[in-house]
């Protein structure tokens, strides 16, 4: 099965993920990108998600909280602001950040003008991907 080489890196942890895989399934800020080998020069800007990977036969997920991507036909770079692995997500801490990203929206939806609604909804998509990872159900 042809393969295209995946990196993804952020600046904190440097190289997160780095393989030769069969496809890769991602959220760009214009839609649900599917991407293969040989696949056209793409440069794009990616949002907060579970992006999936294809790979040996099978299907991982891969935290993204938001970047750029580059796509050549050899090569997919990714460079995130944040990117986590499964293994390497603390559930709890998620769960925490899901909590009190949903009081935030639920105050600036009350009315409270200290808000700030797109940085609130930013943080709730970060800990709703993180919680889709991981397989656990958003309260
Ligand atoms: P929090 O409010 O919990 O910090 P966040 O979405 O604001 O969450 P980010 O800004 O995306 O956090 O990430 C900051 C750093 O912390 C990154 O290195 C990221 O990989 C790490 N990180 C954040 N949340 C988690 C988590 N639940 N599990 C593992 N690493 C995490």
């Amino acid at each position: 099965m042809a393969t295209i080489l995946l990196e993804v890196a952020t600046p904190d942890k440097g190289e997160v993920f780095a393989k030769e895989i069969n496809m890769l399934i991602c959220r760009s800020i214009a839609g649900e990108l599917g991407i293969l080998p040989k696949h056209a020069r793409l440069l794009t800007e990616l949002i907060p998600h579970a992006m999936r990977i294809k790979v040996d036969g099978g299907e991982t997920q891969l935290f993204i909280g938001g970047g750029f991507m580059e796509v050549t036909p050899e090569k997919i770079t990714i460079l995130a602001d944040s990117a986590e692995t499964p293994d390497s997500i603390d559930v709890e801490r998620a769960k925490s950040a899901y909590k009190r990203a949903e009081e935030r929206v639920n105050s600036f939806n009350k009315g409270d003008t200290e808000i700030d609604i797109k940085r609130a909804e930013a943080a709730l998509a970060r800990a709703k991907a993180r919680l889709l990872v991981k397989g656990v159900p958003i309260p």
